[in-house]
């Protein structure tokens, strides 16, 4: 048999590494810490740290934290926890901010070389001088009045930047960049003197505190933060495709980078975004949901709601990390955009908890059965496998009872020739258990109308069922059943394209599906449960392995129902289930 195939050794990732194929592969993944990752954060990760570890090299998390007004503590813990998570170790973490001084003196650097000058155009100004014309085509470009100044003028001017005598906009540093290498430039404005450091409205950073007034740009920052983290393969987004030239002529201008080669300095190559089409990612939008006060009919709607599709609703949700990682490989990585759905996401995650999750009964409307032809304190146990394919995953004890729950769905007060549940004189065969149950009749609650109990007889004289249900039973002995909350997760919008809501005006209020969250406070499941709890995640994820196991970890798939994880709030006494994903498309449940 042929080795198996690494996903990290072929197609476009294949191609990087060929292009440059040094012994010591090291790679970052690079993070601004405003806000929370989503999905599509998962494939950044996974390309970097898998990329690396593929060809025994190493991969950082870097904080790109150079604009002090978005930044937040919060987001540092909760971006480090889903890289491990994912089951990826950083080599290094790092921060752009603890360059501050460094990348300082470098602009100093480029300044004496002649490469940057200290801008006080508007907007506007520099907008004209780049070409832009009324009709929105680029025509030739202008130097502005700034960019023939002297090198002292231009020192002592960026000083000035550095110890507050400008106000933000009044002076930036730009790269003189057009003027270099005009021709390869031609026909990118976006190269033609992009800033390097500006002077910032609220500049308290939250690591370096009141010193800087000043902030370098991504585009100054990014390249040399790579170079001296010795980084190799810089892999990012097909976004910053047009501002390649400008990240080689930076470290070519500071002799970081061997000109127009990738020998030396890292090389920067750009895969397609993922994007995940029935929901929403950005975090404006969720931001409107979470910290707004219009979705009034849901107050408890927080970052780790699960039916969001940031990393950390995803992991309460209970979605193992290594259905991410999967999915993410199985849309392949390539320069092309991944636009992909919610079900399909859904699709994916399912075929991977399949065979790797225990099964177990649970019932999430439970209705009593009694089963009238049996003693008292009948008692029968079976050994049941946690995975019918599987016997390596073990047996557990069921006990079957004269007392059973199942749910209501699978009975009807009255009888239909094309239902094959429960009905008055019909039979039904129950999974885990040897013998078929009959029901006799039922009572019902005479002000709710809902059925109460169905007394049933059990056993081999009992016509076998077309169908098998499950259920639990009333067994004290054995902690069965166990009580839970189950909570039932649906799309949040009624449109499959909620991105293309009116966001701003509020538009999208309406269009909230009220049915997103359905709750069943009495559900029960048996006492197998107990077992997986205690030994899940079963079997290990990588990052699981890796010690990263909370509650989440704790999964398993409700035969005939769906696969459900613990919730983060749940506890010993209050059990509470979060649906991971239906068994199948559309059930309802
Ligand atoms: P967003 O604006 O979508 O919240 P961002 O681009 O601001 O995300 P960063 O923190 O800057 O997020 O991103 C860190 C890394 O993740 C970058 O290299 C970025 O290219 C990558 N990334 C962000 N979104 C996606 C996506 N949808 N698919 C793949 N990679 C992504
Ligand atoms: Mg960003
Ligand atoms: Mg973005």
């Amino acid at each position: 048999p042929s080795a198996p195939v690494d996903p990290f050794q072929q197609g476009w990732l294949k191609g990087v590494y060929d292009e440059k194929p040094v012994k010591d592969v090291h790679t970052r993944f690079p993070p601004e810490p405003n806000g929370y990752l989503h999905i599509g954060h998962a494939k950044a990760i996974t390309v970097n740290f898998g990329f690396a570890r593929s060809r025994g090299g190493v991969c950082n998390l870097r904080f790109d934290d150079t604009n002090p007004t978005k930044e937040e503590e919060r987001y540092f813990t909760a971006i480090k926890d889903m890289v491990y998570w994912l089951g990826f170790e950083p080599y290094k973490i790092t921060y752009s901010s603890d360059e501050f001084d460094k990348l300082y003196e470098l602009a100093e650097e480029l300044v004496r070389r002649g490469k940057a000058y200290v801008c006080h155009c508007t907007a506007d100004e520099v907008k004209k001088g780049r070409g832009k014309l009324p009709n929105g085509e680029h025509g030739s470009r202008v130097a502005c009045a700034h960019w023939s100044r002297s090198v002292e003028q231009n020192l002592a001017d960026f000083r000035a930047m550095k110890d507050g005598q400008y106000r933000p906009g009044e002076a930036v540093l730009r790269m003189k960049q057009s003027k270099d290498k005009l021709k390869a430039y031609a026909n990118n404005p976006a190269l033609w003197d992009c800033a390097a450091y500006r002077v910032t409205k609220n500049s308290h950073h939250h690591r370096t505190g009141d010193k800087w007034r000043i902030y370098p740009t991504y585009e100054f920052t990014h390249c040399i933060c790579d170079a001296l983290e010795g980084i190799t393969h810089s892999l990012c987004t097909v976004e910053f495709e047009t501002l390649r030239p400008a990240y080689n002529w930076l470290l070519e201008a500071l002799d970081m980078k061997i000109e127009g080669s990738d020998e030396k300095g890292p090389m920067q190559r750009e895969y397609g975004r993922l994007n995940v089409e029935g929901t929403i990612l950005s975090k404006r939008k969720i931001a409107t949901l979470v910290d707004g006060t219009t979705v009034a009919n849901d107050a408890t709607m927080s970052w780790d709601d699960p039916r969001l599709f940031t990393l950390v609703a995803l992991r309460r949700r209970g979605v193992p990390p290594g259905a991410l990682k999967k999915f993410v490989l199985d849309l392949g990585v390539t320069k092309a955009n991944a636009n992909t759905a919610t079900h399909t996401l859904d699709a994916n995650i399912r075929t991977y908890l399949e065979r790797t999750v225990p099964r177990l009964m649970l019932v999430l409307d439970p209705v009593k059965v009694v089963l009238t032809n049996l003693p008292d304190n009948h008692l029968e146990e079976r050994d049941v496998p946690f995975d019918p394919k599987d016997k390596e995953k073990g047996t557990h004890k069921v006990p079957f009872t004269k007392t059973i729950y199942i749910d209501r769905d699978d009975f009807r007060e009255e009888d239909d020739p094309d239902f094959f549940r429960l009905a008055p004189g019909k039979s039904v065969g129950l999974l885990n258990a040897e013998h078929p149950i009959r029901c006799i009749s039922f009572s019902k609650d005479s002000t709710s109308g809902k059925v109460t109990e169905v007394l049933a007889e059990y056993g081999a004289d009992v016509q076998p069922g077309k169908a098998r249900i499950h259920w639990v039973a009333d067994s004290p002995a054995h902690k069965s059943p166990i009580m839970a909350e189950a909570r039932i997760f649906n799309p949040l919008f009624k449109s499959a394209k909620p991105n293309e809501l009116d966001w701003k005006n509020g538009g999208y209020h309406e269009n909230l599906n009220p049915e997103s969250l359905v709750v069943y406070p009495n559900a029960m499941i048996e006492s197998g449960f107990g077992y997986v709890k205690h030994n899940a995640p079963w079997p290990k994820e990588e990052g699981e392995a890796m010690g990263v196991v909370d509650k989440s970890s704790v999964r398993f798939q409700g035969l005939r129902t769906a696969f459900f994880a613990l919730d983060k709030d749940s506890t010993e006494e209050n059990v509470i289930l979060n649906r991971i994903v239906s068994l199948k498309e559309d059930t309802g449940k």
